[in-house]
């Protein structure tokens, strides 16, 4: 047997939510919904349709490895210089970058728990450790918490804006302060997949806090509120120095050329991500009062997620929901056993989860 690194036998793959064409083949079901990934409920632009078949002419040939057509266009979109962008197979591909380009072995990050699990993924691949502290009573992020909890050998804290699982948000005010307090020798990286979803209000603007700090990274994807999830695109917005820096340790060709059209052209149809923002503003509000009539506890969110407490073993609700073609996320995973977070669908979808769960829960 080849010796492979100690790291490898700790580490536990990702487990992602369960496809629809498995549980329709396991369970023999023919009718199945998935609410457990926070994909869009109305797929994609046509625009991006239209692009991908185009494409399709084109798919003997590389991709542009610079994804230089996009990244003017969201250059000019935020006012910023092109090379202030990265792009990745999804933004989990740029977390593993930021992790290969600034974790040496023994160095630490920061987040809370519940989160993302991708950020102690990357971190521990490189041979780094993570400090997980609690989330708030109220299931918001700790910040305080966070900064007594950097020492010499913190690298980068990972905020999760809205949060994953919960739906909470850190406001503007608050990641202001906070930034102001960490010391600029520790990378800050805000990962806002779900900014489409959660901007307005006291949501951070965190482009206009790039000319104060040089400490931080801005993570965005094509993957939920854009519908493109399937194809693997996001990037990154930080100062050029440091996207030169990430840049080094990018693959060549790492953002196929079908994500690349789809993107550019999903970029140019504003309107559908509003009418995805509108669409889930009704189901949140639609699900709500369900979970209300049911006596339920929910986290009030600003994503196209729900966490609701069902009080019973979150496996098992997992399971029985699934019985009846519903595919939601046991809270277990996250250590919050009685809570399942369900992904907010179209009108019909969330009715049906409803329906399902109202079974369930007897
Ligand atoms: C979905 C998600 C991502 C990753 O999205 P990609 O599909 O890899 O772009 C990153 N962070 C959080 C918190 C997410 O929920």
């Amino acid at each position: 047997m080849v010796k492979h690194r100690n790291i490898v036998e700790t580490l536990e793959p990702y487990r992602p939510g369960k496809p629809i064409s498995e549980v329709k083949r396991e369970l023999g079901l023919t009718d199945v919904i998935k609410l457990a990934s926070n994909e869009n409920p109305l797929g994609c632009s046509p625009k991006a349709v239209e692009a991908l078949i185009k494409w399709t002419q084109e798919a003997s040939l590389y991709p542009d490895g610079n994804c230089t057509e996009l990244r003017n266009a969201l250059a000019k979109r935020f006012n910023l210089e092109p090379e202030q962008f990265l792009f990745g197979a999804g933004s989990d591909e740029i977390l593993e970058m930021i992790a290969q380009t600034y974790i040496n072995p023994g160095d630490t990050t920061i987040t809370c728990w519940p989160s993302f699990s991708r950020y102690e993924a990357v971190t521990r691949i490189m041979d780094g450790t993570m400090i997980k502290v609690p989330l708030r009573k109220d299931y918001r992020f700790d910040l305080e918490g966070i900064l007594k909890s950097i020492t010499v050998n913190t690298r980068i804290i990972w905020l999760c804006n809205p949060n994953n699982p919960t739906g909470t948000i850190i406001t503007a005010k608050e990641q202001k302060a906070f930034l102001e307090k960490v010391p600029r020798e520790v990378l800050v990286v805000l990962d806002e997949a779900y900014y489409e979803y959660a901007h307005g209000r006291d949501y951070p603007e965190s482009i206009e806090l790039l000319e104060e700090y040089d400490n931080i990274i801005i993570l965005r994807t094509f993957s939920k509120a854009y519908g493109l999830a399937g194809l693997r695109i996001g990037y990154a917005i930080s100062h050029k120095e440091t996207i030169e820096l990430l840049n080094r340790v990018r693959g060549p060709f790492n953002v196929n050329a079908a994500a690349q059209a789809a993107a550019l052209a999903a970029l140019d149809d504003q309107e559908f991500v509003q009418r995805s923002v509108q669409t889930n503003e009704k189901g949140k509000r639609y699900l709500y009062q369900a979970f209300e009539e049911m006596g339920l506890e929910y986290i009030p969110t600003h994503t196209n997620f729900i966490m609701v407490n069902v009080e019973k073993n979150s496996a098992d609700v997992f399971k029985a929901l699934l019985q009846k073609g519903v595919i939601i996320r046991a809270g277990d995973i996250f250590d919050m056993d009685n809570w399942i977070r369900v992904t907010i669908g179209t009108p019909e979808q969330n009715r049906r989860f409803i329906e399902a769960l109202k079974e369930v829960l007897g």
